[in-house]
């Protein structure tokens, strides 16, 4: 028999009893989202300044987005890629032709398009840089956050990733984040295929490296002969105030990995794109997934693409992104509590003046909530604060009241 939630109580009493504790969430039981609001099973409402990690860019339950995966689910869902489907085809030109690539690589989750650069890296190294077999190296920065597979948690720095989950996956070696003299040194290694990098480091606490060090990395890449990996699966789409993050300093990546809100946040999509000389080096058989290019992916991923361009999200992320940080510097000079202020476009985050091992930025998220904002801390004391880019210029400053008015009452 099934169960109906009825409170927030019996909701988090079932989910502690029989899920699995691999997240610690907020006691916040959402029902309904709509736009930047959530709303919880009391009917109590809320600003979402998390957006689900960066997937909800649209909003919640995008009308435009939604219409389209009903439409599609009535039609078709799966085929698998033993055959074609009529929308996989124009979603890879709709993708390959908004980002500038040859190619493009559907998969469902972020983890696994991350997998997939790393194969194509590989096997590019191999056939055409040729390094002796086995022996290829991708280049990966200290602080990285690029998902939870065991290869790709092999080249994390992070203890709580990593620890009880050995062994690890040879074949990575880690760098400085934001240090071109690192970078230098590393890129050299002839057994170099490849450096994977995300241009803002999300998950670590929004660390913006400093500008020049992306369009570095890229001719140190050039001059090495190294592919350039981009990670853009939280910074991408709009998110911080161009298409693309790497947009901000003229990069192109040779291998582009997207996922997040390529689907609006509304079901699992990503992708991996690079031109011929690389995506083409993978043969049938090599690489897969029975959900990845599926029609209802591609059908959505189509529309939620569409709405980032038509509503120009990223130029709102850009406007909005000046006023929210505006507004954090001004309530620096009120309290002591905010060290800094950090972010480019609305990937924002706030430093909370405390030891990252003490719990204010976590009592900071549920007073947050009490006064009706969603947000949640990212390693210690650091508070990411990244709303739907559909936001408007007035309830971001009702968000701000919110923020201000709990950090005061802390
Ligand atoms: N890469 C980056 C930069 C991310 O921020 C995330 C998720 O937060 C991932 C990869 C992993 O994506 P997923 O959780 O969809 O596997």
């Amino acid at each position: 028999m099934t169960t109906l939630v009825s409170s927030s109580h019996q909701a988090i009493e079932l989910e502690d009893r029989y899920g699995a504790h691999n997240y610690h969430p907020l006691p916040v039981v959402l029902t309904r989202g709509e736009g930047v609001f959530l709303w919880d099973v009391e009917g109590k409402r809320y600003f979402d300044f998390l957006s689900a990690y960066s997937a909800v860019n649209q909003g919640h339950c995008h009308p435009r987005i939604i219409q389209v995966l009903i439409d599609q689910a009535r039609e078709l869902t799966l085929t698998s890629r033993a055959f074609y489907n009529d929308k996989l085809g124009p979603a890879e030109k709709y993708v390959c032709e908004t980002f500038g690539y040859q190619k493009a690589l559907f998969m469902n989750s972020g983890a696994e398009a991350n997998e997939t650069a790393i194969k194509l890296a590989r096997k590019w190294g191999y056939t055409k840089k040729q390094i002796p077999e086995n022996q290829a190296v991708i280049v990966a920065a200290r602080r990285n956050f690029h998902g939870r597979t065991t290869t790709i948690i092999s080249a994390s720095t992070d203890p709580s990733a990593r620890a009880g989950f050995g062994p690890f996956m040879p074949g990575f070696e880690i760098v400085e984040y934001d240090s071109i003299v690192a970078l230098e040194q590393a890129l050299s290694n002839p057994n170099v295929c490849a450096l994977w990098l995300e241009p803002i480091q999300g998950e670590a606490g929004v660390y913006v490296p400093a500008e020049g060090y992306l369009k570095a990395a890229e001719q140190l890449c050039r001059k090495h002969n190294v592919l350039l990996m981009m990670d853009e699966i939280q910074t991408g789409i709009g998110r911080t105030g161009k298409m693309l993050a790497c947009n901000h300093e003229n990069v192109r990546p040779d291998i582009l990995i997207l996922g997040k809100a390529l689907s609006g946040g509304v079901l699992p999509v990503s992708v991996v794109l690079a031109d011929d000389e690389i995506m083409l080096l993978i043969q049938p058989g090599e690489h897969g997934s029975t959900f990845g290019g599926n029609p209802l992916a591609a059908a959505v991923c189509m529309a939620a693409l569409e709405v980032v361009k038509d509503e120009r999200l990223a130029e709102n992320a850009a406007r909005l992104g000046v006023v929210f940080r505006e507004r954090m510097a001004g309530l620096m000079h009120k309290t002591s509590l905010i060290q800094a202020v950090r972010g480019k476009g609305l990937l924002n985050a706030i430093v909370i003046n405390d030891d990252p091992q003490s719990d204010t930025a976590w009592k900071l998220c549920l007073r947050f909530a009490e006064n009706g904002l969603l947000a949640k801390p990212t390693h210690g004391n650091i508070v990411r604060l990244a709303p739907p880019l559909i936001i408007t210029s007035e309830q971001l400053h009702e968000g701000c009241d919110i923020i201000e008015k709990s950090v005061l009452e802390m």
